[in-house]
């Protein structure tokens, strides 16, 4: 989905808000290279770097008994290899899931990387507002977005909203994100630092940054950000980290096929 609006500048965009507060039609803004705000209901995942296969869980485990030897005996035996794996795996040695590395390229609205850096056990690098000025593309739930929380926390079920309440959603979203980023567009225009007009945007403007994971570290992102009736542990994540916890895993699936596997197999409990 992707929407959005008229060109004008600047002048004009303030003078259309001050018109809109008088109860005129709104007009919403673009930003100061004409380029339309934007709003989106997706959350996207590029993996840009990786060094991740299942021989290098193999190699790890097999030291302990065969040193340097285990390299040679990566590829040798298929069935032996997806056993061990699955064994690390049940047995929650976990330390052999660590010799990899995944980098992804994350484009998600502020709200889901504030739930994201929690997990301590990753490294970022997130663009920045304070050196450079943020793009209007902002987050608007889609319509296959459940909207209503039901039950009692930690147990919540989701169920999809009326129709009613899916227009006010978007409209509400859009309504107050256009507006904040004129605000933002008039502070930047009067001289004010991005680090300063940059307050009035709304945790549902996109961010990007890198973020780098080894496999363990990673199970333990889609143990606790993806909801599976097959977990051993349950985990009921907000569903816009779990779309970008989605796409990771699939990633990492294709990667590490034997690994992903054996965290399915074992109810998906990070080693
Ligand atoms: C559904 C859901 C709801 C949540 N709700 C809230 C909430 O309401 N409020 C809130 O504040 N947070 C909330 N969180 C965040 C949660 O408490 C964790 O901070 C987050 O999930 C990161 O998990 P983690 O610590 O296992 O990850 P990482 O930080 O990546 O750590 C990975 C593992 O390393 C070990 N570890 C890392 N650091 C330490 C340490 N300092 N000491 C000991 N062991 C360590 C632990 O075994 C940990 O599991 C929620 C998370 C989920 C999934």
């Amino acid at each position: 989905m992707g929407g959005a609006t008229a060109a004008t500048d600047v002048d004009a965009r303030t003078d259309d808000l001050t018109a809109r507060d008088e109860g005129s039609e709104p007009v919403e803004p673009t930003d100061p290279d004409g380029a339309a705000v934007e709003f989106r209901d997706d959350v996207s995942v590029e993996l840009v770097r990786s060094a991740a296969r299942d021989a290098d869980v193999l190699f790890a485990a097999r030291v302990s008994t065969k040193g340097e030897q285990s390299l040679d005996d990566v590829e040798a035996d298929a069935q032996r290899s997806a056993g061990l794996i699955n064994y690390l795996m049940r047995s929650r040695h976990g330390s052999p899931f660590e010799h990899n590395s995944m980098t992804f390229y994350v484009h998600a609205p502020i709200f889901v990387f504030r739930e994201l850096m929690r997990h301590r056990i990753a490294s970022y690098n997130e663009e920045s507002g304070r050196y450079r000025e943020l793009r209007p593309v902002f987050y608007v739930p889609g319509p296959e977005r459940r909207l209503v929380q039901e039950g009692k926390p930690g147990h919540y079920q989701f169920v999809s909203g009326t129709p009613e309440q899916h227009a006010l959603v978007e409209r509400e979203t859009r309504e107050q994100c256009t507006r904040a980023y004129a605000s933002y567009q008039r502070m930047l225009a009067a001289g004010v630092a991005r680090e300063v007009a940059r307050i009035v945007l709304p945790l549902t403007i996109y961010s990007s940054a890198y973020v780098t994971v080894n496999a363990r570290s990673l199970m333990n992102i889609l143990s606790l950000r993806t909801s599976r009736e097959e977990s051993a542990v349950p985990s009921y994540p907000q569903r816009e980290i779990e779309m970008m916890a989605e796409r990771m895993e699939e990633e990492w699936a294709r990667l590490m096929p034997l690994s992903h596997a054996a965290f399915q197999r074992n109810g998906r409990v990070a080693p």
